[in-house]
């Protein structure tokens, strides 16, 4: 019998690229190309139990499901006699059309997601590589050739051998011979790469990557890995440390896991869960969407690798595996969503992540900070979990103005066992910085009462208390909006120094002054008043009541280009020197240009501080023409006072 004639393909550009990396940066973590041809075995097993399971007619269906690796030190290949590691499974195989496709592309979204990492950012493959599956291409950087034969579990399907030196071409052949189901992969080690032909080395390699892959691992016919399903097992039973190597077998991750959370559910459904949080945030969440969620099995069978539906998306932090009891086997992933008793699983388990943190946040307050610290900027998207309210907002943490520095973290319970006897409200600020915030001319009469603020920094925290509104009765209110008024009831608590109230005549020209004011700033005001709030600052802005807050109309003005913030309300505090001054200027004549540029000034410096002032030109010529003047009262009073003092010396003298 002949075989059929051999075609060449070339290598899509990507994997070329792929290819050149690393074969020529990367030396240190060689050794991870067995993971990421065990994990594949391991896949192509899994596709083929799930078949076996749904009544699939299956090639050699009697064949043990496994996988198997052997060493050669001295084998005949291509004319040359050479070191070669062969690893073989008895999964799905792959038929012709699927090894050009799987093979010949690049499917993994991990994988151009590495590709991207090493462009974008400034890092080297070498240290990133072990966190990413880079799939069947990492054997590249050991091997010199690869030959892969595999064989489909259809029936009427023909073996197929594929070639390769890694270079930029591939060869392919459909074969005659007989060859039992999976697929085999003969390594021909580069000279630099004989290590990985050590049975010893390539053991310690299997243990400390692949111990936990759920089929049978055999070097030279003897079984290395543990294959215990750990979830199934009894907490008692498992020490920690095993719990660590799952948890790094699992995701890649270096260090141990910050929290292990291990159930076991009986009723009213019945499920194993092993989950993980991480010590870190994955560095790569935002563009590397895809990755992330849970392993699903059922009695003992993985149905889906990284399911996105067990846990919401705030919680897509939360790593490791679900094994069901009553869901059937050969359920399709298209129709899991709609399983009920699916949905139930994925309820309780989003409750065990909750119930969870809110003990630890409890019994260890400062593995809670740790936890917030990393994964607080994911977990706050839970805002929109309606269903769980209550328990999101015991779970979420602010910085507030009662704490000591910006890095101590509030509880809104913590808040309200702190409220004074007459507060109904939470207050909020918001700013970019403590610093920043703590400047801010709304929150001097909060001071002044000694009623806690919190500080939001992040822009959906606003959005959090916006859509959520309220904690138990207690409704979230932004300092800008707040009446002063209504505050009246709390006593201030700080000795201000008493300054002299307007004489009835000044009270009068006060108001004339605030209708000069307001016609000087036009349209740009809604109006000018006075105000009962400041008691540092000469003036503020503030929203009208139940208008959007001045970071909401950041964002809207962000996102859209065409959108007018709201007008606000200029408010003027008449006890300021800067007021009385200009009060004075008005009295001797009410159109000085002065008063026109400070008020300007005051507009301007107030929407800076909000972050809504579009163009500083016009703030920073006028700053400047002030500063002018002011350098030239100031060089006149220096030589009065100069002169003075040589007058005195000179009197003196005389
Ligand atoms: P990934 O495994 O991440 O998808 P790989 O480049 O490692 O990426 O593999 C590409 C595809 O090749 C796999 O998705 C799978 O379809 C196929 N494949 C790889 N190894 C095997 C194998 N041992 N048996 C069957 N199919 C395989």
């Amino acid at each position: 019998m002949s075989s059929s004639t051999t075609e060449k393909f070339e290598f899509k550009a990507e994997i070329k690229q792929l290819l050149d990396i690393l074969v020529h940066s990367l030396y240190t973590s060689r050794e991870i190309f067995l993971r990421e041809l065990i994990s594949n075995s391991s896949d192509a097993l899994d596709k083929l139990r799930f078949q076996l399971n749904k009544g699939t007619e299956v090639y050699q269906k009697d064949l043990p499901l496994e996988i198997r690796i052997s060493l050669d030190k001295d084998k005949p290949q291509s004319g040359e006699y050479s070191k070669t590691i062969t690893i073989s499974d008895t999964g799905i195989g792959m038929t012709k059309e699927e090894i050009i496709s799987n093979i010949g592309t690049i499917a993994k979204s991990g994988t151009s997601e590495f590709l991207k990492m090493l462009k974008e950012n400034n890092v080297t493959a070498n240290n990133i590589i072990g966190k990413f599956g880079v799939g069947f291409y990492s054997v590249f950087m050991v091997a010199k050739e690869v030959i892969i034969k595999t064989r489909s579990y259809r029936l009427d399907a023909k073996a197929v051998e594929w070639k390769s030196d890694g270079l930029g071409e591939y060869e392919l052949k459909e074969i005659d011979e007989e060859l039992p189901r999976g697929t085999k992969i003969e390594i021909k080690l580069k000279d630099d790469a004989h290590e990985f032909c050590e049975k010893y080395r390539i053991e310690s390699i299997i243990k400390k990557h692949s111990n936990f892959i759920s089929f049978p691992i055999y070097l030279e016919n003897e079984k290395i890995n543990t294959i215990s399903a750990i979830w199934r097992e009894p907490k008692s039973s498992i020490s920690q440390n095993q719990y660590n190597e799952f948890y790094k077998f699992l995701t890649y991750d270096n260090e141990d896991p910050l929290f292990v959370i291990h159930k076991s559910v009986d009723a009213p459904i019945q499920f194993n869960s092993l989950l993980f949080i991480p010590k870190k945030s994955d560095e790569f969440f935002w563009f590397d969407r895809e990755n992330y969620g849970l392993d699903l099995y059922v009695r003992r069978v993985l149905i889906q690798h990284k399911n996105k539906d067990l846990l919401p998306e705030y919680l897509s932090f939360v790593k490791g595996v679900v094994d069901s009891e009553d869901l059937p086997l050969n359920i399709s992933r298209e129709t899991l969503q709609e399983n009920v008793i699916f949905s139930k699983i994925s309820q309780n388990i989003t409750s065990q992540v909750l119930n969870f943190l809110a003990e630890t946040s409890k019994n260890s307050p400062s593995e809670y900070v740790t936890f917030w610290k990393e994964h607080g900027k994911i977990f706050k998207l839970g805002y929109t979990d309606f269903s769980n309210t209550d328990k999101f907002l015991e779970l979420i943490r602010f910085n507030s103005s009662f704490n000591q520095n910006k890095d101590e973290l509030t509880s809104l319970a913590e808040y309200v066992s702190r409220m004074k006897a007459e507060q109904k409200e939470i207050y909020y600020a918001v700013g970019q910085s403590r610093e920043g915030i703590e400047l801010d001319p709304h929150l001097e009469l909060f001071k002044d009462k000694g009623l806690e603020v919190l500080y939001l920094y992040d822009p959906v925290d606003e959005i959090i208390v916006t859509s959520l509104r309220k904690y138990k009765d207690y409704e979230f209110k932004s300092v800008e909006s707040v009446e002063p008024a209504k505050l009246e009831k709390f006593e201030s608590q700080t000795d201000k120094e008493k300054i002299e109230e307007l004489s009835g005549d000044d009270k009068m020209h006060f108001s004339s002054l605030l209708t000069k004011m307001k016609k000087i700033l036009g349209d740009k005001v809604e109006d000018v008043k006075q105000s009962y709030r400041l008691t540092t600052s000469a003036s503020c802005l503030v929203s009208k009541d139940g208008g959007l807050s001045s970071t909401m109309n950041k964002i809207l003005r962000m996102t859209n280009k065409e959108f007018n913030p709201q007008k606000k309300i200029m408010e003027v505090n008449p006890n300021h020197k800067l007021i009385r001054n200009l009060l004075k200027l008005f009295k001797n004549n009410s159109d000085d240009k002065f008063i026109a540029d400070v008020t300007e000034q005051l507009y301007e410096s107030a929407l800076l501080l909000e972050g809504n002032l579009d163009d500083p030109h016009k703030l920073v010529t006028r700053l400047n023409k002030m500063l002018e003047q002011a350098s030239e009262w100031y060089l006149e009073l220096h030589q009065v006072s100069q002169s003075n003092h040589n007058m005195s010396q000179g009197e003196k003298l005389n």
